[in-house]
């Protein structure tokens, strides 16, 4: 008797070479076919009449063959089988092509179940290569909802729903279950059985939808378990306290006015401050909406309570532009500022290390080098980290740890990925958010446009223009700057080339991810003084820079990027009051990307992008490639989910706070669950 540890090769009718196909999607035992999960399903339970079938609509119709099964031949050498067949309301053609076979398996004055595609106009209905089986007959595909699985080349539905049933028979009527009956009770969800074997053979829609659900259910609530575990245990009920503080000199020191949201979200920030609880606030606000300034706010705040702060970016070009733009504003208050990144050398770094601790550096900016070992504070009251979808949540964590274990520091994550709210529920289920919905007075939108190569001369001209107005401009190349000397190669070949050919004559820098620090600095020091005129860049610009001046991006390549990286890379311009420019690059002519990239081109708002980005691609994209720190969502969609994810959160709410850290018997296999999700996302949950 097969178990549900048998391994694939044994089940009857797979094989060892289908075994292999197997092993590659993952499948190696008869359990991993319990949760290989269909992607859809074709309900093929309704047998419609002719006269009911719409066009464009994928339909069951129940039908007597009418006439001779005829088989020819195209003019381009295609076999086409072509047959009529009739019910009491009217008659459809029906076609197959290159399958000539079917000639002797459909016979005229049969009647017949089709499953396909229906095209219908005023003249006539027809099905092209549709699905049949003999009415009547023991049917196996008809008369029922088949699941549709993501499979790979060589694999068969069929393949997968022998195992599938093999794997139902061999785990009986019993599933561990993993989701206590008392939950399963109040949030009506299906055990594990039903589940498993409504979501591969449901016998209707519903029994689908129901199965589907609890699985939902289960996956949102573990992430949630965990991330809340991860949370409850550094959020004490204690905080540190904030003496109410004017800020209006250092606002104005500022150089310009607050935008209300601006203002807004000082307020709600200052307000945790003074609370005596932690803070634990999200900043959202689009490219350019200046979180900058919001965060400058309460590290002065921070200083003149006598407190430190640390400020962490995900590279080091921003964390050396945020030291570059608030260390003179600071200094002017005698609040010292110290830039920690890893092209500090050893000697300064024990310095700044040793002045952190003494208390002396009231704001320490840096990189990850932050989170090192060797870095500590006296008095780290405010944490602040900058496009924190960067960050794992561990990094995050591990920066928290350098303050006092039962004060907490406070903590401010700032995003300039417009987060959908499904994703920001996941990922920051704790967090109050602020939401910066105003851009800085004078800022026009930028233009963009999509353009194939045969306008690049043009494009090129354009640039020329502006850079001749005394503009800069940025063109971005989408070489992965993290492996390869290739891509290197590249981009210096590309730079060369457009010196050459393009631009004789003008200041061309060049950036990559494996410039030196110090190297990368000094470009963008000379990009951000005008020295330099035209930037060709990797994705390392991606996050943060600022140079008013520029007022053209080029991207090359722009399908291979994702709508909310390349709305990161279009708010490098039009950040000052000049009209700006993106002009986007493709060959390709894939319908889905050139819809993807024309969304791109209509708007400037990125919550409507992002939205659309999640749509199409996946939360993925929004973590960055690494790093992401979350588990990979199998069977969940967080945009049609959400009420579910409410669900998942509130009982993870629940659960927590009966035992939070999950030592009753009937949660030991959560916490194993919540353990295992964790680790495979390479994250150690501690
Ligand atoms: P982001 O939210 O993308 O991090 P920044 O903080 O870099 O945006 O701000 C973008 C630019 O807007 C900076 O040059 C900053 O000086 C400017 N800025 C920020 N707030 C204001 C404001 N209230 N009025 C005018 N300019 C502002
Ligand atoms: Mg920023």
């Amino acid at each position: 008797m097969n178990t549900l540890k048998t391994e694939v090769r044994f089940i009857k009718g797979i094989g060892e070479k289908r075994a292999k196909l197997l092993n590659k999607i993952s499948i190696f035992t008869l359990s991993d076919f319990l949760s290989f999960f269909p992607r859809d399903y074709e309900d093929r339970t309704k047998f419609l009449k002719i006269s009911e079938l719409r066009d464009s609509e994928t339909a069951c119709v129940r039908a007597v063959i009418a006439t001779d099964v005829k088989a020819s031949r195209t003019r381009g050498g295609r076999q086409v089988v072509k047959c009529r067949a009739f019910d009491d309301t009217g008659s459809f053609e029906i076609t197959f092509f290159n399958q000539p076979y079917i000639k002797g398996r459909l016979i005229k004055g049969k009647e017949y179940i089709f499953y396909g595609r229906v095209q219908k106009d005023f003249l006539a209905t027809s099905m092209v290569q549709p699905s049949f089986e003999e009415y009547g007959s023991i049917m196996k595909n008809m008369g029922r909802i088949l699941p549709v699985y993501p499979l790979t080349a060589g694999l068969s539905r069929n393949d997968i729903m022998r195992g599938t049933s093999a794997a139902l028979e061999a785990a009986g009527t019993f599933v561990a279950d993993v989701l206590p009956e008392e939950l399963r009770k109040r949030y009506k969800l299906a055990d594990a059985y039903y589940a498993y074997e409504n979501i591969h053979f449901p016998k209707t829609m519903e029994d689908a939808l129901a199965a589907r659900r609890r699985f939902v259910f289960e996956e949102l609530f573990f992430i949630s378990l965990g991330l809340k575990q991860l949370k409850s245990r550094r959020i004490k009920e204690e905080g540190i306290f904030f003496q109410d503080t004017d800020t209006d000199a250092f606002i104005n020191a500022l150089g310009y006015k607050l935008t209300g949201a601006q203002k807004k979200a000082v307020c709600e920030a200052a307000r945790d401050l003074v609370s005596g609880r932690p803070m634990n606030r999200l900043l959202q606000g689009d490219v350019g909406s200046g979180k900058t300034a919001v965060a400058a706010v309460l590290i002065y705040l921070s200083a003149v309570n006598g407190f430190q702060t640390a400020f962490m970016a995900p590279t080091s070009i921003l964390a050396e532009q945020h030291f570059k733009t608030l260390s003179p504003i600071f200094e002017r208050f005698s609040i010292k500022t110290c830039l920690l990144t890893g092209a500090v050398s050893a000697k300064e770094k024990a310095n700044i290390c040793g002045r952190a601790r003494s208390g002396e550096i009231k704001l320490l900016i840096g990189t990850h080098a932050l989170i090192e070992k060797e870095v500590g504070f006296n008095k780290l009251a405010l944490v602040i980290t900058d496009e924190q979808h960067r960050f794992g949540v561990s990094q995050r964590a591990e920066l928290l740890s350098k303050g006092d274990r039962n004060t907490p520091p406070h903590m401010l994550v700032m995003s300039a990925t417009p987060i959908p709210r499904t994703l920001a529920l996941i990922l920051y289920g704790d967090l109050d958010i602020s939401v910066l919905d105003e851009l800085p007075p004078g800022r026009k939108p930028v233009k963009t446009g999509l353009r194939s190569d045969e306008a690049r001369a043009r494009a090129f001209r354009f640039v020329k223009n502006q850079l001749e107005a005394g503009r800069q401009a940025y063109i971005v190349c989408p070489l992965v700057d993290d492996n390869g000397n290739e891509e290197l190669k590249a981009v210096e070949a590309y730079a060369a080339k457009l010196q050459d050919e393009v631009f004789p004559g003008v200041e061309i820098g060049i950036m990559h991810g494996r410039l030196k620090p110090s190297k990368k600095e000094e470009i963008m020091r000379r990009f951000a003084a005008n020295e330099i005129k035209l930037l060709v860049s990797t994705t390392v610009i991606e996050v943060g820079i600022n140079v008013p001046n520029a007022t053209v991006m080029i991207i090359e390549n722009a399908e291979r990027f994702g709508l909310s990286q390349l709305h990161q890379l279009r708010g490098r311009v039009g950040r000052g009051a000049e009209q700006s420019y993106c002009v986007l690059f493709s060959q390709s002519d894939n319908e889905e990307t050139l819809k993807r990239l024309s969304v791109f081109c209509s708007t400037n708002d990125g919550f409507k992008i992002a939205e659309e980005d999640l749509r199409l691609r996946g939360p993925g994209d929004f973590f960055g490639s690494r790093q992401h720190g979350l588990p990979v969502l199998k069977t969940a969609d967080l945009v049609s989910d959400v009420r579910t994810l409410r669900e998942a959160q509130e009982a993870a709410d629940y659960l927590l706070s009966e035992d939070p850290e999950f030592t009753g018997p009937e949660h030991a296999k959560i916490a194993e669950s919540v353990c295992k999700l964790f680790e495979i996302s390479g994250q150690t949950f501690n």
